[in-house]
């Protein structure tokens, strides 16, 4: 039984790395300051005696005995990354900061959730690991982006320099069940405004690009990323190379939901990225044949399934 602390627990994508790193026989330590998270994501956990729950902010220094560290801690949403962009940029960089120490001292192994972000508005395409990106550093996004792009520099700077096992995933658009309904993604966003019958707000044209992974297909690749051989540090993309507009994502959610929703047409927010698509053969090749299994359409129905059955509640 190994002791696994997950920053960022309470999340959407932390509540299910917990819930599967349980049911493998670990202990696990939830730390969370629910920002974005919620308690009610891991509700489901607190009656399990190998599952602990702790409100802690990373931007603070914490101490515990743990093997291994999933970083995770930072708000994913633009809108809610943007809303106190100082702090994105503490969680990231002062967070990053806070669990190397901790590894270093404790000697554990630690994950890095970083981003397909660190990509910015990408010129190549599919996007693979040897590409440096197009971020705009003083824009809307730069508080993400970049703190993300400091953390990945603070993980292979205590590796080179403290010896401490590193590892670094990029992950591309996740969804599944649990995401925030209010937190601005386009998942939740079309998936809601369609069950609600509001309007479908498309942002520009419709015609940038986004590949969706199903949270599973992730959670997986990460936990095969934390086994991976030892001098395997990344960064390495998890992510679906499936790609879409966000037309054809609207598209597939009136027809999914039967809704009978119209399309909106908003301004496109700054320095929207205009396509992504990851490379995946590096994650093929190292995390022992990983390849998402999960499609859109399937993906979605799970998905659209968990905000009906909340909305019911509301
Ligand atoms: P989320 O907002 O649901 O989860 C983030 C969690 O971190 C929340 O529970 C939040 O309360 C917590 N948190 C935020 N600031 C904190 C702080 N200072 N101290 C402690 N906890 C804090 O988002 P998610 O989609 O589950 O994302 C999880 C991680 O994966 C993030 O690091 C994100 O950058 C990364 N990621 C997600 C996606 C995606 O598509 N979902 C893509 C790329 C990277
Ligand atoms: N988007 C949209 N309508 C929405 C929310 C988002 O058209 O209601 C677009 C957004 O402009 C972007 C894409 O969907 O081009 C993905 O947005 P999201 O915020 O989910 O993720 P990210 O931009 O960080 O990849």
């Amino acid at each position: 039984m190994k002791r696994i602390l997950v920053t960022g627990g309470a999340g959407f994508i932390g509540s299910h790395l917990c819930e599967r790193l349980l049911k493998e026989g670990n202990e696990v330590i939830c730390l969370d300051n629910y920002f974005t998270g919620s308690k009610t994501n891991i509700l489901h956990l607190l009656d399990n005696p190998y599952f602990e729950l702790i409100r802690h902010d990373v931007t603070h220094p914490y101490f515990i005995e743990v093997d291994e560290i999933y970083n995770l801690a930072c708000p994913a949403s633009p809108i809610h990354y943007q809303l106190n962009s100082i702090k994105t940029i503490k969680t990231s960089v002062m967070g990053a900061i806070n669990m190397l120490g901790l590894a270093k001292r404790i000697k554990a192994k630690i994950l890095q959730a970083s981003t397909s972000e660190v990509y910015g508005d990408p010129e190549i395409h599919p996007q693979k690991e040897d590409y440096w990106g197009n971020v705009n550093p003083i824009g809307i996004r730069s508080c993400y982006d970049e703190g993300k792009r400091c953390a990945e520099s603070l993980f292979f700077n205590y590796y080179s320099q403290n010896q401490v096992e590193i590892k670094v995933i990029r992950i591309f658009n996740t969804y599944g069940p649990r995401m925030n309904p209010n937190d601005g993604r386009v998942v939740s966003n079309f998936i809601v405004q369609a069950l609600k019958g509001e309007d479908i707000t498309i942002f520009g044209d419709g015609k940038q690009t986004r590949s969706f992974q199903y949270v599973d297909d992730l959670v997986e690749g990460m936990i095969r990323m934390m086994n991976s051989r030892k001098d395997f540090l990344g960064p390495v993309n998890v992510g679906n190379p499936n790609e879409f507009t966000m037309l054809e994502l609207a598209q597939e959610v009136i027809q999914l939901t039967g809704s009978k929703s119209k399309l909106s047409f908003l301004p496109l927010p700054a320095d929207d990225p205009t396509q992504r698509k990851p490379n995946i053969e590096l994650a093929q090749k190292e995390l022992g044949g990983w390849e998402p299994k999960v499609q859109l359409k399937e993906g979605l129905v799970k998905t659209i399934e968990y905000f009906d059955q909340i909305l019911k509640q509301y």
